[in-house]
């Protein structure tokens, strides 16, 4: 759902929207014109990278009809980042949807997790 303003309804600006426009630092890995990637800052394996779009969607729930395309291409460069760090046969990629399922930052990410056996079901 869209404000007035043509925003994302929810879509409040985070600390990774101030990564988008450079306004803090981030050890950033991969950008194009539409997604950006670095590494996380709190890191859960050797290799932890965040997937982000740089439209400011809140929640993976919040995501529209129209993000469609949007949300295919981060899945193919989530492909691609893997494939740059080498990983592309062993990573996994999550998503927390809402506070209660741990999602601490309100701009939509994908974690790209490598480097280490992965268990299941995660925690
Ligand atoms: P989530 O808990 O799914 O919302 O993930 C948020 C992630 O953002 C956590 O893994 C944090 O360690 C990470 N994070 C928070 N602030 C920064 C930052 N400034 N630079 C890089 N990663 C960050």
């Amino acid at each position: 759902m869209r404000n007035r303003n043509g925003t994302e309804k929810n879509a409040v600006t985070t600390i990774f929207g101030r990564i988008i426009r450079r306004e803090i630092p981030a050890d950033i890995v991969y950008e194009d014109d539409s997604c950006l990637a670095f590494r996380d800052i709190n890191p859960q394996a050797p290799i932890h990278v965040l997937l982000i779009p740089k439209k400011e969607i809140a929640r993976l729930a919040d995501a529209q009809p129209e993000d469609q395309a949007l949300l295919g291409h981060l899945l193919l460069a989530a492909n691609k980042v893997a494939r740059q760090l080498g990983v592309q046969d062993a990573y996994r990629v999550v998503v927390n949807n809402g506070a209660g399922a741990g999602q601490s930052v309100l701009h939509l990410h994908l974690h790209i997790l490598a480097g280490r056996p992965m268990r299941w079901p995660p925690g």
